[in-house]
C-alpha cells in the first residue's frame, strides 16, 4: 500500500475530523483517537475506527498499535502539553512520518524540536490566505513554503491581449503563469503563445514578494471564487 498508507489521527477537533474524513475518502485506512468520550461517540458514525484513549503515553499508543503506522497526525490544539507529549510518544515509537498541528510559532518550534517531521499552522495559514483574498487582489493564495506562493488572480491591464511570451512576466516579475481559465471554461495549461484576455483568470507561481507585486498591478478585478 505504497500510497494508501494507514494513518493515525490523534485529536478529533474540527481540524482532526476534517483530516480523518478526507484521508478516509482518499482511500487511506484511518484509526482516530480522542480522549473525550462524547467526541468519540459523535465521530463513530463518520469514521470506521475511533478509539477513546489518552494519546500522550507510549504505552497507550503501543497498545493501539501506533508503531505499525506509516503516518500519524497530532491534531490536538489547545492542550499544548498533550500535543507535545503525543508527538514525543510517536517519535519514541519510531513512526516514520509525523505531522503535528501548532497553534503558535513557539508551539510549532517545540513540536519540530521534539521530532515532528511536518508542522502545520492551519489558523495562521488560513488567516494569510483570507487576507489576500479580502484585499481584492487575489482570488486564492497558497503559500508553498515561506518564500514561494501560488496565486489565482485576474489579469492586470498591462497583460491584456498579449501573448505570455510578450508580457515579459518572467523577466519583470520573476513569476510563471501556469494556467489560464477563460470565462465559463476550465483551467488549461498556459504556454508562451497563450494570449491573456481581460476576463481570464490566471494561476501564477513565484517568490512571495514578486507574486505579491504582480497581484498589486493595476487592473486586477475583485472577484470571489464561485
Ligand atoms: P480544532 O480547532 O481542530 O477544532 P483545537 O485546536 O481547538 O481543535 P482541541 O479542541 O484542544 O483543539 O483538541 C482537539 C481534540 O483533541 C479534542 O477533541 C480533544 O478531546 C482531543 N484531545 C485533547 N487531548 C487529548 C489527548 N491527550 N489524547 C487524545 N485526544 C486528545
Amino acid at each position: 500500500m505504497a500510497n494508501k498508507e494507514q494513518v493515525l489521527v490523534i485529536g478529533l477537533g474540527r481540524f482532526g475530523q476534517a483530516l480523518a474524513q478526507t484521508m478516509t475518502r482518499l482511500g487511506h485506512e484511518v484509526l482516530a483517537i480522542d480522549s473525550d468520550p462524547s467526541v468519540v461517540r459523535k465521530c463513530a458514525g463518520d469514521l470506521a475506527t475511533v478509539v477513546e484513549a489518552d494519546a500522550t503515553t507510549v504505552e497507550v499508543l503501543r497498545q493501539i498499535g501506533a508503531d505499525d503506522f506509516g503516518m500519524a497526525v497530532v491534531a490536538i490544539g489547545n492542550d499544548i502539553q498533550a500535543s507535545i507529549m503525543a508527538t514525543y510518544a510517536l517519535v519514541d515509537l519510531g513512526v516514520p512520518m509525523i505531522w503535528a498541528k501548532a497553534i503558535t510559532t513557539q508551539h510549532g518550534a517545540i513540536l519540530q524540536r521534539v521530532g515532528a517531521h511536518n508542522v502545520v499552522f492551519p489558523e495562521r495559514d488560513m488567516g494569510v490566505r483570507v487576507a489576500h483574498t479580502m484585499s481584492g487582489r487575489t482570488i486564492d493564495y497558497v503559500e508553498l513554503d515561506t518564500e514561494f506562493v501560488l496565486i489565482e488572480a485576474t489579469v492586470p491591464t498591462e497583460f491584456v491581449n498579449k501573448r505570455i511570451a510578450d508580457t515579459g512576466v518572467r523577466q519583470k516579475y520573476d513569476i510563471t503563469v501556469l494556467c489560464v481559465k477563460r470565462p465559463g471554461g476550465r483551467f488549461t495549461y498556459a504556454t508562451q503563445d497563450t494570449v491573456l484576455n481581460e476576463k481570464d483568470l490566471v494561476v501564477v507561481f513565484g517568490p512571495t514578494r514578486k507574486a505579491e507585486e504582480f497581484a498589486a498591478l493595476p487592473g486586477h478585478r475583485t472577484l470571489l471564487r464561485d
